[in-house]
């Protein structure tokens, strides 16, 4: 899959796709990441990208000539035909796991990175097809959603993980949040790793871990179990650890 991203600070992203399972799924062709520096779109002999706003107010804007100019140049004259550009925006549809399957299933997609103030709204209106928010909070630029929504559609991307099953558990993206996760030693400092985990009964571990899958999810998000696919057995569960909640102290 390929990204094209537009941004003012291509160098942020050195470290996020320079490192780890990003750069692994980059060198084998998986992912292909092309950076532009909207910078070098710039005319004039200070390459200004950004400006005052028209009716005052403090920050500056992101002007529109050398966003248009980067997308052109790269995607060509009706952007939109070739890949979806997308804003990130505080202002936009929030980001989700369901958001990364959509974009994962596509084969090219730019991201635009505004800063400062933010945009020229006309970029917004004759320009983007799509604006994303990472959450209900502001950050100083769009570079860091911009990492967030590649690394989390990297790992649906095939063969990008080493093991895909690890990822069909993962929390929110399997409608519930993950069961509990020990590795060794058994015995640590006195706490030990629950024995059903250790007893090789694969059907036993299996259902150990749906219980407590189930269990979080009710402790901590039971507005997932609304929309998670769950079984009866699953529901016989559910009613079993509510009883147990019951007789809590
Ligand atoms: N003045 C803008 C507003 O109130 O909507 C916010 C601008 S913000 C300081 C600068 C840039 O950071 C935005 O243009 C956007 O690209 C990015 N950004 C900030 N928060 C974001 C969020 N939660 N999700 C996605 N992008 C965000």
């Amino acid at each position: 899959m390929r990204f094209d991203i537009f941004t003012l600070f291509p160098a942020m992203f050195d470290g996020p796709f320079g490192d780890s399972i990003i750069k692994r799924a980059i060198a084998a062709g998986q992912l292909d990441i092309h950076l532009y520096n909207i910078r070098d779109y710039a005319e004039g002999r200070h390459r200004v990208t950004d400006d005052y706003p028209y009716g005052g107010g403090g920050g500056m804007v992101m002007k529109p000539e050398p966003v248009f100019a980067a997308v052109e140049a790269v995607l060509g004259p009706q952007p939109g035909a070739v890949a979806p550009l997308i804003l990130m925006d505080p202002q936009g549809r929030r980001f989700s796991q369901a958001v990364a399957a959509e974009l994962a299933a596509l084969p090219r997609v730019a991201l635009l990175c505004g800063h400062y103030e933010g945009i020229d709204e006309r970029i917004r209106d004759q320009l983007v097809t799509d604006e994303l928010s990472i959450g209900d909070y502001v950050l100083t630029g769009g570079e860091l959603p911009a990492m967030v929504i590649v690394d989390t559609v990297a790992r649906l991307l095939p063969g990008v993980l080493g093991n895909p099953m690890g990822a069909a558990n993962d929390s929110i993206a399997s409608g519930l949040l993950e069961f509990p996760q020990y590795t060794r030693p058994v015995d640590y400092r006195g706490w030990r790793v629950p024995d059903v985990l250790l007893s090789g009964h694969h059907a036993q571990v299996d259902r150990w871990r749906r219980r407590e899958a189930l269990r979080r999810t009710l402790a901590r998000r039971p507005d997932l179990l609304a929309s998670a696919a769950l079984t009866d057995a699953d529901r016989k569960l559910l009613a079993e650890i509510a009883d147990e909640r019951d007789g809590e102290p």
